[in-house]
């Protein structure tokens, strides 16, 4: 029997974000060029400071034990390096990495031919790990606590569960909304790490990291104006580079300039602080529907004619983080912030209960 596709439909409204320059989730150009890019070691890895200080002390720890590591959960907005950290621990526990993610584990069956593969201490990462379905994510309960996974087989009267003991492996598992991960999931992770958007010289210096590999010449300001509309992305960073890149050699010398860099995205529709159409239209629906708000994610999705998902993974993160919007129990609001970068008047916030 032929069965549809479950991501077609999961997929859409990543889709339509894909198709934006700023977008943080993955592009298929992205994909090839970003194995270059991704850091492959620890002292690779820029900035997160805290979050590499203590996954050095576990691995050390660890590897002192002769003992997989426990399992780990990184949260954060996509594009922020999650992946590449869960391949940076495989590298320095010196083990091997099986990467998949939530949807693309439709049942509990493809699960048991990847963890039956795995050997002692390797690491299973499944990236977007809230999107686990409920089936497989307690089928994956008693392989992350004591290694075994229990099948059924036959039916009804005949039916026997058959343990099958496992490797000890670990599992790296990230996730954009950590809130939606189920109790029993989480509590089964030793490790918490949140991930948090880049200031402006962790960027700058990831740029710098990148153009020496793409080989394009290091230039402070062209970097720095990069870095400003990045978001605090590095994947938002890499990407903006090589746009700029393709500008600077066809309308100049090659060179990465502030001039050519600021041209560049301009003509791409990124700002000067990295909002493109989509954030702009967010931001004006809300203002000129709502009137600045407070309107429900749902609501605003339909207005927008967007799924409520990409608004809440790929919009509204950097939106709240840069104070342009703000979360309260009715809904979103835009801030004074949101209106100045609008150049509309922000009248204040209606106070209903006065
Ligand atoms: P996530 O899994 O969180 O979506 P990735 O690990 O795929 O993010 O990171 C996207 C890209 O951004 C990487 O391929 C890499 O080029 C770059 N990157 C991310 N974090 C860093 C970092 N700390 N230092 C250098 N480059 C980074």
């Amino acid at each position: 029997m032929r069965r549809e596709p479950k991501e077609a439909k999961i997929k859409k409204p990543f889709d339509v974000s894909r198709q934006r320059l700023i977008t943080n989730q993955e592009t298929e150009e992205d994909t090839v060029v970003n194995l270059s890019l991704r850091p492959t070691k620890m002292q690779e890895f820029v900035g997160q400071k805290d979050v590499v200080a203590n996954l050095k002390v576990a691995i050390s720890a660890a590897k002192a034990r002769r003992e997989p590591l426990e399992h780990i959960l990184l949260s954060g907005p996509p594009g922020l390096g999650k992946t590449s950290l869960a391949h940076i621990v495989a590298h320095e526990m010196g083990t091997k990495i099986t990467a998949t993610s939530g949807p693309a584990i439709e049942r509990a069956g493809d699960l048991i031919g990847i963890l039956t593969n795995l050997g002692q201490g390797d690491i299973l990462f499944i990236d977007e790990v809230h999107r686990l379905s409920k089936v497989v994510e307690e089928f994956l309960y008693p392989a992350m606590e004591n290694s075994q996974i229990d099948f059924v087989i036959d039916k009804g009267p005949y039916a026997k569960t058959i343990k099958f003991n496992l490797k000890r492996f670990t599992l790296i598992g990230a996730t954009t909304r950590a809130g939606l991960l189920t109790a029993p999931l989480r509590s089964r992770f030793g490790m918490f790490y949140h991930l948090d958007f880049y200031n402006s010289e962790d960027i700058i210096r990831i740029l710098e990291r990148s153009a020496k590999i793409l080989n394009i010449p290091p230039n402070k300001e062209g970097s720095f104006e990069i870095a400003q509309r990045s978001r605090g992305t590095p994947r938002v960073a890499n990407r903006l580079l090589r746009r700029v890149r393709d500008y600077a050699q066809v309308k100049a010398d090659g060179r990465l300039t502030k001039e050519i860099a600021c041209s560049a995205l301009e003509a791409q529709g990124v700002d000067k602080i990295g909002l493109d159409n989509i954030d702009r239209k967010v931001l004006k629906a809300i203002v000129d529907y709502y009137n600045g708000g407070p309107v429900g994610i749902e609501s605003l999705a339909a207005t927008l004619n967007e799924e409520s998902d990409t608004i809440v993974d790929i919009v509204e993160p950097f939106l709240l983080k840069i104070g342009y919007i703000k979360r309260t129990p009715r809904g979103r609001e835009v801030t004074e912030l949101g209106y100045k970068h609008l150049n509309k008047t922000y009248k204040g916030q209606k106070e209903l209960f006065k």
